[in-house]
């Protein structure tokens, strides 16, 4: 079977109810994620609903945590800490970068697949994810994106009962709640993984079948179940996911056309027929055939680029 340079997700979901990301909160007010974008089907600047590509990449995060056997971790990504295995000391106290990355990949797949920043001293350096994540963008009808702001009132104990004029303390707050079908794109680069960013050498003792399948995996559980902002009470009710997945066997990158454009599926395939020696083309219509698409994917092995 052949092995998995890359993989890009395009896809179509469907989240009613939810208020996944939004913009941050003034006064009372929660405002959702505003993006103004081309609508490619009408060449229109038009505004739409987002969620960003650092919400999406983190709801990944968290479910690859909660996949993994926390041993497998660095002390920085066992706690879920944004600057991951700069918060190891092991990893911190190394003596330059390049060693501080070996560790950090030797030690964790989080850093690993997520990549990090060290942002001072003798291991200051970056190392890119091997997850990438575009906005999710609402799709328009007629130029419009679906969405409400509730209005809330939190009351004080013991006002229960009595009718709103008579309520003398409490808390009017305004959540805004989204519905529509979303623009997904991501691209996964399992040819790097376990790869030292500035050696370029695979690292020994680094099991790369194992943390491929772990990333699969979490892309599968997040479109199972998207836990973004506010799902304590806006737990998205997901009724679709509908796309394609791009498999690419060979040193050649996963196309990306945006699934805003009405035609983007056969776009894709036509690109995968010119490419037909190393890219193919999987379709899915709903959640489930993604899972099940996803995980035929998962009995194969990441791709190695070798410099001799
Ligand atoms: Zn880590």
């Amino acid at each position: 079977m052949a092995k998995v340079y890359e993989i890009a997700i395009l896809g179509r979901a469907t989240w009613n109810l939810h208020s996944l990301n939004n913009e941050g909160t003034v006064g009372n007010v929660t405002e959702p994620r505003n993006v103004r974008i081309i609508d490619p089907n009408t060449n229109e600047a038009i505004t739409t609903d987002g969620i960003s590509g650092e919400m999406l990449k983190h709801m990944h995060a968290e479910k690859l945590w909660e996949l993994s056997d926390k041993s497998a971790l660095c002390n920085g990504c066992k706690r879920l800490e944004p600057e991951r295995g700069f918060k190891d000391k092991e990893i911190r106290g190394s003596k330059d970068f390049a060693t501080a990355a070996t560790k950090a990949i030797q030690k964790c797949v989080i850093c690993d697949s997520h990549g990090f920043l060290f942002p001072e001293g003798k291991i200051t350096g970056s190392r890119s994810s091997t997850v990438e994540f575009g906005w999710a963008l609402g799709l328009p009808i007629n130029g419009e994106f679906t969405r409400d702001i509730h209005t809330h009132a939190r009351h004080a104990v013991g006002e229960k009962g009595k009718t709103e004029g008579e309520i003398t303390t409490q808390m009017v707050y305004h959540r805004p709640t989204r519905s529509g079908e979303y623009a997904i794109v991501s691209v996964f680069q399992p040819w790097r993984i376990g790869l030292n960013n500035v050696t370029m050498n695979y690292i020994k003792d680094v099991d790369r079948d194992e943390r491929y399948k772990l990333a699969l995996t979490a892309y599968q559980a997040m479109f199972m179940r998207a836990d973004g902002a506010m799902t304590s009470t806006r737990l998205p009710h997901a009724t679709n996911f509908s796309g394609v997945i791009v498999l690419s066997k060979n040193n050649v990158p996963a196309p990306v056309i945006s699934p805003l454009k009405a035609d983007y599926a056969d776009e894709i395939k036509q690109i995968a027929n010119t490419f037909k020696d190393d890219l193919e083309s999987i379709e899915f219509k709903s959640i489930a055939e993604f899972i099940g698409k996803i995980n035929n994917l998962i009995e194969r092995s990441p791709f190695s680029i070798t410099l001799e």
